[in-house]
């Protein structure tokens, strides 16, 4: 069994819930962190990292730069890692704006490259002709995620990144060359790389199973997921009603 070294934590449901930090969370995290590296991740394709990290930060925890990971800033890194330039970016002027600070060049038409999908809130038929336009002509797909849909708050639920990844797809007959975000393995990848540990030294917390457990066992990482009573997640899970007990359960996970 490798030691556990380093605990991911997912933020929406987990650590937060819209404006407020989950009861007990940033206990949690300043504790761990005596014994632990830890790192923050979101499939948030809209915010980029230096955002999510200001929304930590404004609820309280003290986190840096380097250890928030979400799924729009990573799209950028994985575009610089596999060469792809010459982008339509479906997404948030603060993606794009990170796309450009990239040093990889935007193209608002049907000309680019390559395209790259992640949730916008002025997605229309015009995008998805572009998008169409590029995929036709062999363009690679790069997808931030697939999440259909997201809580928006007051019980209201809105489109996802997964919904404008389905327009373009269906228009298109082509799936995503790659996806970016959870379930899929590129962001816990990026952590284990960065922070120097193997995926087996890395626990991954969060509230959602097909999401966040999913990705740390199709990677051979440990899994605590946070809401559910005892014996409900299956093998290599451990699940905790509550944050707080997760450090009294730890010896469960080795
Ligand atoms: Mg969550």
């Amino acid at each position: 069994m490798p030691e556990l070294k380093l605990f991911a934590f997912d933020l929406d449901g987990t650590l937060y819930s819209g404006e407020a930090a989950v009861s007990g969370a940033i206990k949690l995290v300043e504790g761990l962190r005596k014994g632990y590296k830890i790192a923050f991740f979101t499939n948030n394709s809209w915010k980029t990292a230096a955002e999510v990290l200001e929304k930590l930060s404004r609820l309280g925890f003290e986190c840096r730069r380097e250890e928030v990971y979400a799924a729009s800033s990573a799209s950028v890194r994985y575009l610089k890692e596999a060469g792809l330039d010459n982008l339509f970016v479906i997404g948030s002027p603060a993606l794009r704006a990170e796309v450009r600070e990239a040093g990889l060049r935007l193209l608002d038409d049907g000309f680019a490259d390559n395209l790259v999908v992640a949730l916008d809130y002025g997605f229309g038929y015009d995008k998805i002709a572009a998008a169409l336009s590029i995929l036709t002509r062999g363009g690679k797909f790069v997808a931030c995620n697939e999440d259909p849909s997201f809580p928006a708050g007051a019980g209201k639920t809105l489109p996802g990144c997964g919904a404008m990844v389905a327009a373009v797809a269906a228009a298109s007959r082509r799936r995503p060359d790659f996806i970016v975000g959870k379930p899929h393995g590129y962001m816990l990848s990026a952590i284990a790389r960065d922070y120097g540990v193997e995926h087996g030294e890395i626990v991954v917390v969060g509230d959602s199973y097909e999401s966040d457990i999913r990705m740390a066992l199709d990677h051979g990482s440990k899994a605590v997921l946070v809401g559910r009573g005892d014996g409900a997640a299956g093998e290599g899970v451990l699940a905790v009603r509550e944050l707080s007990e997760i450090q009294k359960r730890m010896g469960d996970l080795t």
